[in-house]
């Protein structure tokens, strides 16, 4: 019922950036290639995502607001194999439990079927109609945390906010160049990208185009892990630590050891306390991989770490190298 989604909420719903994340995702699984944001009050008061996606059948959408009732795990081998972003079917349920929701939808594909237009506030459906045909879906979730109010006070500056909501959009625009972004906070354009499926095209869409063409290609494999993406040469080190993007399988993940293997990959060329801006696109036999740790699913426990380690330190000294040539 609605109190376990709002525990749930608790979990995984910590701020309107844990929103737009969990939003983006849903979005990309029904394989939208163009999503566009658009927050006010850096999410607080709005936040709206518009996809091309598949959409939601109509018979479905009310589903998609109960707990599990959805969930893209379909027997137990999904849990080791998971290729989709969302798998546990409560990130809508959690969201509509703390917000003013209203969704407009409708199934690709589907015959004379009508669209979907549904409203629900705090979890309860109060409208559910049919509406005309449209492609894709747009999610609307407003006064997020209003029945939460502990939740809300610790909430404490919408520049920071902001900042958190940027950077879940700038790692989702490097795990997938084949998407075109586009951000807008209070009507301004914040980013956008070209979504041509070219990884040095979106680190341009992220980090502007100056910046991507100065980067350095890298490419490397060995049985068991495949390594490639772009980092920069160490004279462009504007960067701080959150300027690695490390992406798994195409998930963005956070891994304390593999961003040191990269920041080793500059051995000396680095000057101390500075970081590179670098994205590291791994490939590697998802039973490698255990990504079921956490539930907002970016801690990921990976066997054979040390040899990744190795390999990626090795793929970014010697593309450095080469550089030097
Ligand atoms: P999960 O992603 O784990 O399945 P969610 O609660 O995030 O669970 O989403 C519930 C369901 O709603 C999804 O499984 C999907 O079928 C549907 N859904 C949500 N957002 C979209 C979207 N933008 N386009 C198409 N289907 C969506
Ligand atoms: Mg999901």
């Amino acid at each position: 019922g609605n109190l376990a989604n709002k525990i749930a909420a608790g979990e995984v719903i910590e701020r309107p950036a844990s929103v737009v994340k969990e939003l983006l995702e849903n979005a990309i699984d029904a394989k939208a290639t163009q999503i566009t944001v658009k927050i006010e009050e850096s999410g607080l008061k709005s936040i709206e995502i518009i996809d091309n996606g598949e959409g939601i059948a109509r018979a479905e959408v009310a589903l998609a607001l109960r707990r599990h009732a959805t969930s893209k795990i379909k027997d137990v081998a999904d849990l080791f194999r998971i290729r989709t972003l969302g798998f546990r079917g409560e990130a809508l349920p959690s969201i509509a439990s703390v917000s003013e929701m209203t969704i407009d939808t409708a199934a690709a594909n589907n015959g004379d079927e009508s669209g979907t237009h549904l409203v629900a506030k705090g979890g309860n459906i109060t409208q559910n109609d049919p509406a005309p045909k449209r492609v894709g879906t747009r999610i609307k979730v407003e006064n997020l945390f209003y029945n939460t109010p502990a939740r809300l006070k610790y909430i404490k500056s919408l520049q920071a906010e902001l900042s958190h909501i940027t950077d879940i959009i700038n790692r989702l625009s490097l795990a997938h160049p084949e998407v075109a972004f586009t951000l807008v906070n209070d009507g301004r354009d914040m980013l956008k990208t070209a979504g041509t499926g070219d990884l040095r095209q979106a680190i341009a869409g992220v980090y502007g185009i100056s910046t991507a063409k100065k980067m350095v290609e890298l490419s490397i494999s060995d049985l068991d892990f495949e390594v490639t993406g772009y980092v920069s040469l160490p004279e462009l080190t504007r960067a701080n630590r959150n300027y690695i993007t490390v992406l798994l399988n195409g998930r963005y993940i956070k891994n304390f050891l593999l961003n040191r293997a990269i920041v080793e990959g500059y051995g000396s060329k680095l000057m101390v306390g500075r970081f590179p801006l670098a994205v590291i696109d791994l490939k590697i036999d998802p039973f490698l991989a255990d990504v079921n740790v956490h539930p907002t699913k970016q801690e990921v426990r990976i066997s054979k770490e040390r040899e990744l380690m190795s390999l990626i330190t090795k793929a970014i000294a010697t593309a450095l190298a080469e550089e030097v040539l």
